[in-house]
């Protein structure tokens, strides 16, 4: 079986643009998937000759309408399959209060994380990752979804121990 990688993080911090970057659009094949849910957006990614799936979710949102219900309790369904979750956060802004939120509730589920910190194009990785140590998820990585930055880096980390 291939890792399980889901993305989560709030609304707009880049979720689907990194899962585009990372599967070029490969779809996943259905054969790949055994024992998943075939309803949420599924991709192939490779890194280093290895590969891997990827699972784009609506987002966690602390919103209370039906429909950011069913959204989040489709990333938890999501989270559920994950062998790898990545949390992603907008390094445009300093880390929100619903990304300590996402940060907590993810710890909770015992599986491997990465931090990933995007639209940090233009920036010194480490200026851009400073104050995301806060979050408590371990080594922030530096990412530009939109110009492929830092991509490789950080997959090569999430797959790290498969
Ligand atoms: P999602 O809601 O988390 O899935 O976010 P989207 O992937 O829809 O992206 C939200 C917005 O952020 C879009 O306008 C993207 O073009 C923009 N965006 C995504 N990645 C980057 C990046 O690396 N740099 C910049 N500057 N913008 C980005
Ligand atoms: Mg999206």
């Amino acid at each position: 079986m291939k890792p399980v990688v889901v993305l989560v993080g709030r609304p707009n911090v880049g979720k689907s643009t990194l899962f585009n970057a990372l599967t070029r659009s490969r779809q996943a094949l259905v054969a790949d998937l055994p024992g998943l849910t075939r309803d949420r957006q599924y991709g192939e990614g490779r890194v280093g000759g290895r590969s891997y799936l990827v699972v784009d979710t609506g987002g966690i949102v602390r919103d209370h309408d039906p429909l950011a219900t069913l959204v989040a309790s489709q990333t938890r369904l999501a989270l559920a399959e994950a062998d790898v979750v990545v949390c992603v956060v907008d390094g445009r802004d300093g880390p929100n209060p619903d990304d300590f939120l996402i940060a907590d509730q993810i710890r909770t589920l015992n599986r491997r994380i990465c931090l990933a910190v995007n639209k940090t194009e233009g920036v010194e990785p480490e200026v851009a990752v400073a104050e995301f140590h806060a979050l408590g998820l371990g080594r922030p990585y530096a990412i530009a979804a939109t110009h492929n930055r830092g991509l490789d880096e950080l997959m090569t980390a999430v797959l790290a121990g498969f």
